[in-house]
């Protein structure tokens, strides 16, 4: 007792020797990121236009690339147009967004609008505003905050005591201060100031398990006194991911309009935040996930069968153990090379499971398995995986407009299929209309001439049947006019 409270004052008599206000490393990342931020504030108009920017309205026009999100497994990645609106009240957590587009065998005509208790969900295509039950203004604005650097000083403005700079670097050929921001949701972020200009010119952060994105602001144009990038590019892994362009900026106008539900949308049933959970859908059959990820288990005589591969998979089978205890999970099949769809490899291969998937996605299925002793099979059209006393079989439907090849699961006694990315299934209310990978899905189902009365995904925890696919084909797009 004594020998340490002596250690200790001898420590603190140390301290006391050394000047207490010597900038240590902590202390000086800090301060020179509290000089970076004074400098990038001025650059963007000042402290005081900085505060009276409080609204911000934005066009753009995008050209998305599908990075790990094509019909093939690997580049050159498809190249789809997307339409943009958003519109941010930062002093009223207000926010709204509209997006039109097509790809991958989808439809997006949609929008939000988070507004407190008033905060909605909308499907232009379907024709319905959904409201919205727990409404996140932060994770819903963050992506718009992100590719505008004058709201992101503004973040840099009110966070400052979360910032360090981290060094100095050189971007093509001007030397530039990196610092880091942390925003209410989220990883935290690395932004480039050029030196000189103390614009924002780059920024970085990194997305466990997809990996680093890249932005790159240019142009910028004076709105109101404040610079606003008009050209943006995402970088993901160092391949292109995204271009946009600003056709409109307007700053400090009223939102009003914006927030207001319109008359040619129908109002459906809320939509709920999507909780783990567990079901067993048919006797050894289970359905497990969460936050619109889901993994279906199959009780075999001596082993299970997993289907589904997105990240929610380590969660899942833990989940599982509490239903299934002894038996091992000898499949893990992989629907598609989708880079939402192939990280739960890793855990199979942790498993010491045998990894079904297409000899074409290979490389990008060992990649994520991370694993050079991973066991691979390959599927050929179909494929019977036998476990006694019961059956799945494992169809290819590809060619479809979501995936070269694709992966459904049928089992036969029970009259189960389980999809991915092909039957939306919002978790409660109506069924949208089909999409052009709903067709296709549709069409593969009669080619096959499965017989089946449940239909479940892997995005939804919902359980539908041959009805709801025969709801989706005949209501048509609502055509609401974005
Ligand atoms: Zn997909």
């Amino acid at each position: 007792m004594n020998r340490h409270f002596i250690r200790a004052g001898a420590a603190a008599l140390l301290l006391a020797s050394a000047p207490l206000w010597a900038e240590t490393l902590p202390l000086k990342s800090v301060n020179k990121a509290g000089d970076v931020i004074d400098a990038a504030i001025e650059a963007y108009g000042g402290a005081e236009a900085l505060d009276g920017l409080q609204r911000v309205a934005q066009k753009q026009h995008l050209v998305t690339f599908a990075t790990g999100q094509s019909r093939q497994p690997g580049p050159p990645w498809d190249r789809n147009e997307v339409k943009n609106f958003s519109a941010i009240d930062i002093e009223n957590d207000v926010f709204v967004n509209r997006t039109a587009g097509e790809g991958g065998g989808f439809v997006f005509e949609g929008g939000v609008i988070i507004n407190g208790e008033d905060s909605w969900q909308l499907d232009y295509y379907a024709g319905t505003a959904a409201p919205l039950a727990e409404p996140d203004f932060d994770t819903q604005s963050g992506p718009f905050i992100r590719v505008t650097a004058p709201l992101l000083i503004k973040q840099l403005q009110e966070r400052r005591q979360t910032s360090h700079w981290l060094g100095e670097v050189e971007v093509d050929g001007r030397p530039h201060d990196v610092i880091t921001l942390v925003m209410e949701v989220g990883p935290g972020l690395a932004l480039y100031f050029d030196r000189e200009s103390h614009m924002l010119t780059h920024m970085e952060r990194v997305l466990p398990p997809f990996g680093q994105v890249e932005y790159t602001f240019l142009d910028y144009e004076n709105v109101g006194g404040i610079p606003f990038s008009q050209k943006f590019k995402l970088h993901v892994n160092g391949e292109p991911n995204l271009e946009m362009n600003v056709l409109e900026t307007q700053v400090n106008q009223p939102l009003d309009a914006w927030v207001q539900v319109p008359d040619s949308l129908r109002q459906v049933a809320e939509v709920r935040p999507d909780d783990f959970s567990s079901q067993e859908i048919d006797e050894g059959v289970f359905l497990i996930g969460g936050n619109n990820t889901y993994t279906l288990f199959v009780e075999m005589d001596d082993h299970v069968v997993a289907i589904g591969g997105t990240q929610i998979v380590p969660d899942a089978i833990k989940e599982l153990r509490k239903h299934v205890a002894d038996k091992p999970v000898r499949y893990g099949v992989l629907t598609h090379h989708h880079s939402d769809h192939v990280p739960g490899a890793a855990a199979y291969a942790k498993e010491g499971a045998t990894i079904v998937t297409f000899r074409d996605n290979e490389s990008v299925v060992r990649d994520a398995a991370d694993d050079a002793n991973a066991k691979l099979q390959f599927v050929d059209q179909r494929l019977t995986l036998n476990g006694g006393s019961r059956a799945v079989e494992l169809y290819d439907i590809g060619p479809t407009p979501h995936a070269e090849h694709i992966l459904i699961a049928y089992l036969p006694e029970e009259g189960i299929i389980f999809e991915a990315d092909h039957f939306p299934q919002p978790l409660n209310g109506e069924i949208p209309p089909a999409v052009p990978a709903t067709v296709a899905f549709a069409r593969a189902l009669d080619r096959l001439d499965l017989e089946y009365d449940t239909l479940v995904g892997a995005h939804s925890p919902r359980v539908a049947g041959p009805e709801a696919v025969a709801t989706a084909l005949r209501r048509q797009p609502a055509n609401a006019g974005l």
